[in-house]
């Protein structure tokens, strides 16, 4: 079979080098040469986060990275303030309900990002809230929050709070440097931005976050932090890793090296604006603010008279061109545009090309009727 232009905003394509790390033999996990392989992506996964932070390593998918954040910093009854502007901050909030946590939730509208004053305002007037989560990178809109902002509204209200951030579709891709913006719990994601499949969630955890987590009640077994980290001080995971990802990280790890961390943020920049700027010129309206537009996936409105699904189903058939569709109160109504990880412009302008072809076909109902 034809391989896939797969780009979706995750899973992302593999490097052939990573599939061949994911092909190997098992390893004991309990030996020294996982040990050494927990350490090299241990320090791969800090250099990419720009963080010192510790760096815990779930065997799990985003997800369960984001309910890992919940569990360790909160205790039943407390207070989150969630500023949610999408399909994946609202599942933040059902996580921390499931929890018992009282989510106090600021909903922004689909498309635009997280205003830092309101952010701000609710604080003022909530002086009981010592915790505060926000989506960086809104993966169902194509939203990218100005963080910094963000920080500094949580920093200047409330210091002792604690952020925590999901980063699943944008660390790796996009700075976001932990220590100069006070974030204290920075969650990703292994089938975003890092070239290998899911599986995986990387959490940086600070000074702070720690301090929290002793006091913290919440029930958690198996992903309590304390235990991550007693078990990597002896080279290893509490419970068993998915090996095979490990071995997939530590290549792609170095190909991220090989690339610079600058050269791979801005190289999801221009690919981002190349992205929307052939979309536009097809004709499609893009959904998020452009002053916000995500640098790892595009958004934009299916035209009038055109069906989503079929639109992605004759990509996919008549291309191999694997896009995505929206999520929640977009379902059926945009397509979404994955650009992170392993992708280059020659990806884009084959969906570009595709999406041209498709469009045209739509609206010329003749040739639509005979085919
Ligand atoms: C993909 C994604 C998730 C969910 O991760 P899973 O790996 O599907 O559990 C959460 N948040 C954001 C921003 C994402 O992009």
């Amino acid at each position: 079979m034809a391989s896939q232009n797969l780009r979706t905003p995750g899973p992302t394509p593999l490097p052939p080098g990573v599939r061949e790390a994911l092909a190997r033999d098992m390893i004991a996990h309990r030996g020294s040469e996982f040990a050494a392989i927990l350490r090299d992506c241990t320090e791969g996964l800090q250099w990419a986060f720009q963080t010192k932070h510790d760096m815990i390593t779930l065997t799990t998918s985003g997800t369960g990275g984001l309910e890992s954040a919940i569990a360790n910093t909160l205790s039943p009854g407390q207070r989150l303030l969630l500023a949610s502007m999408g399909y994946f901050g609202e599942r933040v909030g059902k996580i921390a309900r499931a929890y018992g946590v009282d989510v106090v939730q600021l909903d922004f509208e689909y498309g635009r990002a997280v205003d830092p004053q309101a952010v701000y305002d609710r604080l003022q007037a909530e002086p009981d809230i010592e915790t505060v989560f926000v989506t960086h990178n809104e993966t169902s809109t194509g939203v990218l929050n100005p963080l910094p902002e963000i920080a500094r509204a949580v920093r200047q209200v409330r210091p002792e709070a604690l952020l925590l951030v999901d980063g699943i579709s944008s660390i790796g891709s996009v700075p976001i440097e932990p220590e100069v913006l006070g974030c204290d719990v920075v969650v990703a994601g292994s089938q975003k931005g890092w070239m290998i499949p899911p599986g995986l969630s990387f959490v940086a955890v600070s000074r702070y976050a720690w301090e929290r987590q002793e006091k913290a009640t919440l029930p958690r077994f198996y992903f309590d932090w304390l235990q991550a980290r007693r078990a990597a001080e002896e080279g290893g995971t509490p419970w068993t890793p998915a090996l095979s990802l490990f071995f997939g990280l530590q290549v792609a790890l170095r190909l991220m090296r090989e690339e610079g961390l600058q050269q791979l943020f801005k190289r999801h920049q221009r690919l981002a604006r190349f992205t929307r700027e052939g979309l536009v010129d097809l004709g499609l309206k893009l959904l998020a603010d452009p002053r916000y537009a995500s640098p790892t996936v595009t958004t934009a409105y299916v035209p009038d008279g055109l069906q989503a699904k079929q639109l992605l189903k004759a990509l996919e058939e008549r291309h191999g061109v694997v896009l995505a569709g929206g999520q929640g109160k977009l379902s059926g109504q945009i397509i979404r545009v994955g650009h992170m990880g392993w992708v280059q412009q020659d990806d884009l302008a084959a969906v570009l090309r595709a999406l041209q072809v498709e469009l045209q076909r739509a609206r010329t109902p003749s040739t639509a009727a005979t085919r």
